[in-house]
């Protein structure tokens, strides 16, 4: 018995110890566990549309679970998936958790479109389309209430083999974005070639652009750009008011950030929604 006790005694100290250190030490295998236990969770932050005052979307993005004893930033979970041939894997999680949330909250009779993260890697995987169009008959959703954010990088190979799966997911019904506008190699070319409806500028520039000149241009000639196009635009990253009106000026569309909120879980979204329109309508 007394073995017993001190082999638990041994344990949770190795396990106070564990939870001390900054990360798990093998994280491509924490990453498989955590997968396996489907134990990825989703929060949601609004885009909040200023001609409409109005939140008609949300963005998906994924978090380490919460109860876990340790915890890994988003960005270095998404590039330790890609990293470690787990993409597919974390990528079928996620749909299947955010489907399954967004037909929660429009069973309830909140009607927001939600926007899913494509990692660029995740463009070569012959059987995307069908995968999500199988997911959307599993919980029953709309293909028109969802939306894929890629980032430009998804577009430097292959550009043949992209445009032909923008263009299945586009039939199917997805809305399109390109995620992080401005970062990457940006070629207008893409512009005219995909079948996309909307910019994210990234927030690099959306924050630069209230001390730099250079950055506050870089945002003007994207939505400039963007509506010759015909295509709406986002800001992301919006944290100050003075932000927020100067984008307004400039006539972007459509606002995310801490300013109006940080993500949030589904089960938050609606009350967040019916209080953000009796609160900032006026305001905005
Ligand atoms: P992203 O898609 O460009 O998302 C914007 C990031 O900025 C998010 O970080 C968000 O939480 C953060 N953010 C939002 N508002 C503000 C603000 O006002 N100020 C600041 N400083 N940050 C703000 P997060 O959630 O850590 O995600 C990082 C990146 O990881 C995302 O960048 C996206 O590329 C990727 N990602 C997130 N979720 C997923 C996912 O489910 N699948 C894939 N493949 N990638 C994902
Ligand atoms: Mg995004
Ligand atoms: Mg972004
Ligand atoms: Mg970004």
């Amino acid at each position: 018995q007394r073995n017993a006790q001190s082999n638990n005694m041994r344990f949770e100290l190795a396990r106070v110890e564990q939870r001390e250190r900054s990360g798990p030490d093998d994280l491509p295998q924490a990453l498989k566990e955590v997968l396996d236990n489907n134990a990825l969770e989703m929060r949601y932050q609004p885009k909040v549309d200023l001609r409409s005052k109005s939140v008609k979307s949300v963005e998906a993005l994924v978090r380490w679970p919460t109860d876990h004893h340790q915890s890994v930033p988003t960005n270095i979970l998404i590039d330790t998936a890609e990293q470690f041939g787990l993409i597919e894997q974390l990528t079928m999680q996620v749909v299947n958790k955010v489907f399954q949330e967004a037909a929660q909250w429009r069973s309830k009779g909140l009607q927001v479109i939600v926007w899913v993260n494509l990692s660029a890697r995740l463009l070569g995987m012959e059987q995307l389309p069908k995968v999500l169009a199988r997911a959307l008959s599993v919980w029953n959703l709309p293909a028109s209430t969802v939306g894929l954010e890629v980032t430009e990088s998804a577009f430097i190979h292959d550009i043949d083999h992209t445009t032909a799966l923008l263009f299945d997911l586009k039939r199917l019904g997805f809305k399109l974005s390109i995620d992080d506008f401005g970062t990457g190699y940006s070629s207008l070319a893409y512009l005219r070639r995909f079948p996309i409806d909307e910019l994210k500028v990234d927030k690099v520039f959306v924050q630069g652009m209230m001390d730099s000149t250079q950055d506050k241009q870089i945002v003007q000639s994207i939505i400039s750009l963007a509506h010759n196009f015909g295509l709406a635009v986002v800001a992301e990253g919006v944290e100050q008011e003075a932000n927020l009106n100067a984008l307004r000026l400039m006539g972007c569309d459509e606002i995310q950030g801490y300013y109006f909120a940080h993500p949030m879980p589904a089960v938050e979204l609606l009350s967040w929604c019916e209080k953000f329109h009796r609160d900032f309508h006026d305001k905005l």
